[in-house]
């Protein structure tokens, strides 16, 4: 039977690996909605390709591009954020969520409501608003399906398994572009040094969010919102191969890795085709080949965003949010020259520093709007606080 299937960021990263597995077996889906921040050209050449019922860009102004570029074609064109959510009420079987940042989250939360499967990919919706997201999913009888490939590896050890019996989970860190430099030297990289991964290929904004850990700071929150689990079970190994993607650890001692390629392609194919296993187009590891898995914990001094996502953990309420515009705000104020590498997480704390101990907002109800004005105080913040 056809699936219908919506890709919300279908011009990104992972929307593209979304599109290249869709596109091996095109004859088992029908594309509702493909979505776009502002590339027109990669979206109506993938709506067309696809046969999409709507392409919506978020940027309003190019919606008269984007009208001229889908001429003639099938699909209709739509632009801005309520077109993104409307894109989203329509029906649709699976559902992949991979616009980058806190705009995903309402077409993720329609999504949801309409019970389609949401394959999450886009981690700032459960960062903010984990306890909504999950809660609009058990309402609607609809399902989320982790997509980060640390948590589709944490919920692939976990299939069968009583939750009551984990001790313990373990995400991995490659340790970013980074990793082997001297603490001395980090004050001073440029965006360009820490805009390469040494194993992922990546979006910019996740790559530098990869070299300062604040990605692994967000995952970890991540994993507490989407497993339900305490902050001080979650623990961070910085493994450079990137091989093992996971660890869960029971009380009977025994240890369940996830040993996979590094290629988004494997958590997207698994959420795409869960709870079955279809053959996808990934490398298959040679473990005699590679040799050696190196582990080790990571030095707080080189990755300081770890102990503020423990904070945040800690604090709860709307912290999340917070955290995420304040982190989004640094990382701009980084990419504009304006800030360096290391001053992103001084930043950030100094943000946490002042709006946590707030007892108003940050433990208002987790709606919407409260979330918005939470992420707005937050981003506010973080423009103005002066670093060290
Ligand atoms: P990219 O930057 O490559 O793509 C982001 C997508 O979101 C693009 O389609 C972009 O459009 C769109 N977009 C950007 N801003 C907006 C906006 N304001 N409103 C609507 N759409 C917007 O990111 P990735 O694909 O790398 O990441 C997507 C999500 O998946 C992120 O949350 C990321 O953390 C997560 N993720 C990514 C992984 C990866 O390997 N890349 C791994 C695990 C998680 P356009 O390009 O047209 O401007």
């Amino acid at each position: 039977m056809r699936r219908k299937i919506s890709i919300f960021g279908a011009t990104g990263s992972i929307g593209q690996s979304t599109l290249d597995l869709i596109g091996r077996a095109p004859e088992n889906y029908d594309v509702v909605a493909l979505t776009g921040g502002g590339n027109v050209a990669q979206l109506a050449a993938d709506a067309r390709k696809f046969g999409a019922d709507v392409a919506v860009i978020a940027d309003e102004a190019r919606l008269p591009e984007l009208r001229a570029a889908l001429a003639g074609s099938q699909t209709e064109a739509a632009a801005g954020q309520a077109a993104l959510v409307e894109a989203a009420t329509r029906p649709a079987d699976w559902v992949m969520s991979a616009i980058v940042g806190a705009a995903g989250l309402e077409p993720g939360l329609k999504a949801l409501e309409q019970g389609a499967t949401l394959a999450l990919a886009n981690k700032e919706s459960l960062v903010t608003a984990g306890k909504l997201l999950m809660e609009t999913a058990a309402k609607h009888g609809a399902r989320v399906l982790p997509v980060d490939s640390e948590h589709s590896a944490v919920f692939q050890a976990l299939v069968g398994e009583d939750m009551g019996a984990v001790e313990r989970v373990i995400i991995t860190a490659s340790g970013g572009a980074f990793r082997d430099w001297p603490l001395e030297r980090l004050a001073g990289a440029s965006v360009a040094e820490a805009s390469s991964h040494p194993n992922w290929d990546m979006g910019q904004r996740i790559t530098i969010d990869s070299a300062s850990m604040f990605n692994k700071a967000l995952e970890l929150i991540e994993t507490r919102e989407y497993f339900g689990i305490d902050p001080e079970k979650i623990e961070v190994l910085v493994h450079p191969q990137s091989i093992v993607h996971a660890l869960v650890g029971f009380q009977d001692g025994g240890l369940m890795a996830h040993v996979g390629p590094p290629d988004m392609r494997h958590a997207i194919g698994y959420a795409l085709h869960y709870p079955t296993r279809a053959k996808l187009p990934v490398e298959r590891l040679d473990l005699a080949r590679i040799g050696q898995l190196e582990f080790s914990d990571p030095d707080p001094k080189r990755y300081p965003a770890l102990r503020l996502a423990y904070d945040v953990m800690a604090r709860g309420g709307l912290s999340g949010a917070v955290f995420n515009a304040a982190k989004d705000m640094a990382l701009d104020r980084f990419m504009a020259g304006q800030i360096g590498f290391t001053q992103m997480a001084d930043v950030v704390k100094a943000t946490l520093d002042q709006l946590l101990p707030d007892d108003g907002l940050i433990d208002a109800p987790m709606t919407l709007d409260n979330l918005r004005q939470a992420a707005h105080l937050g981003q506010s913040t973080a423009q103005n606080v002066t670093p060290r």
